[in-house]
């Protein structure tokens, strides 16, 4: 093991070694999982634009010598992504026309968006985000000024959401920075982190995460990121503990992915061990429609099948809504699934 490198006379945080010894080589994975890489269907074929990425202690809740194991399928390169399907683009969602300032999205009213920058520390294969030009848009630190000044003279934005990627890439010393510049915005209200990494790398939530937690005086919420109850493990739950304490709102959306997700026996489990671990599910998304990412799609009437059964399952506040984004929508558009009543 190497150990973690000394920065600033101090130590570099746990979740950082992690991040580096997180799986990148498909080999590697597929050993430690007992995988037989000649398996039909383990051909890793798609590493070129998005390579592999699995922190160590994700692959500690797949499966053993599982190929179709749901947390494995959400990560590995598998060569139907090389399908080119018809109707399945680069900028799914429509992203690359909205970009106001480097890095700030403001597609919704009263909230923004900030890509504060590009890395994740999971690669998720479904992921609209795996064509997006980081490199030109990223809001790299020394690039946030010109979209402070414009949230600055926006007063009609309450919210600024930071997003990626995955923000919490960031270190704690520029989340710090940043989000103190927030604070001296007086028409901002809340901060909301899109993040994955609380799941996928628990390790994050530390002290120096918690310490500018608990400068800021944004009402804060996380919008977690777990598509299947294997993912939310005990380490999760144990590590969620202090934002809970701290009164921060844990959301969380999942992405519906065929094969991974998608039966409400699966997606009931998903929302009681949320509730578990003191979250509760916001949204369930459709699909972007991103190219290399056809095989996991569900059509909508399916979609809406799930739900009704879903609904007769879950109390109301467990029923995550279901959504598409659509390009040029003024929100996240609501997919109707209710059957209408029998008539009398
Ligand atoms: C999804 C999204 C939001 C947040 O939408 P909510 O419905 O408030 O969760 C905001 N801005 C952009 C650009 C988004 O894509
Ligand atoms: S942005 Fe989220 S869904 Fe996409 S690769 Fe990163 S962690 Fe996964």
């Amino acid at each position: 093991m190497i150990p973690p490198q000394p920065q600033n006379g101090q130590r570099a945080p746990l979740w950082q070694h992690e991040l580096r010894k997180a799986f990148s080589r498909p080999l590697d994975l597929l050993a430690y999982l007992e995988l037989d890489p000649t398996t039909a269907g383990l051909d890793a074929g798609s590493l070129r634009d998005f390579p592999l990425r699995v922190p160590r202690g994700f692959a500690a809740r797949m499966r053993k010598g599982d190929a179709h194991d749901p947390l494995f399928l959400q990560v590995w390169p598998s060569a139907q992504e090389r399908a080119a399907t018809p109707g399945y683009v680069v900028d799914a969602v429509g992203d690359l026309q909205r970009v106001r300032e480097a890095g700030l999205i403001h597609k919704y009213q009263g909230r923004v968006l900030l890509v504060a920058t590009g890395a994740c520390a999971v690669h998720c294969r479904y992921c609209f985000r795996r064509h997006f030009p980081y490199s030109e848009q990223l809001a790299a630190r020394d690039r946030w000024s010109p979209a402070l000044s414009d949230i600055a003279g926006d007063a009609s934005i309450e919210e600024v959401i930071l997003s990626g990627g995955d923000p919490l890439s960031l270190s704690d010393d520029k989340l710090a920075e940043l989000v103190a510049a927030l604070d001296a915005i007086p028409h901002l209200k809340r901060l909301r982190l899109h993040t994955r990494q609380p799941i996928v790398l628990p390790e994050r939530i530390d002290e120096r995460l918690l310490a500018w937690l608990d400068r800021t005086r944004l009402q804060t919420v996380f919008v977690l990121h777990a598509n299947h109850a294997a993912e939310l493990d005990e380490q999760v739950r144990t590590a969620l503990l202090p934002l809970r304490q701290r009164g921060i709102m844990l959301l969380n959306q999942s992405v519906l992915l065929r094969g991974i997700n998608d039966d409400a026996q699966t997606l009931a489990r998903l929302s009681e061990r949320l509730f578990a671990c003191g979250i509760l599910p916001y949204y369930l998304h459709l699909l972007d429609r991103v190219q290399g990412a056809a095989h996991f799609d569900l059509p909508e009437d399916e979609a809406q099948a799930l739900m009704r059964v879903l609904s007769s399952r879950l109390p109301g506040y467990l029923l995550p809504k279901l959504v598409r984004e659509v390009a040029g929508a003024p929100a996240k558009t609501w997919i109707a699934w209710e059957r209408s009543a029998p008539s009398s």
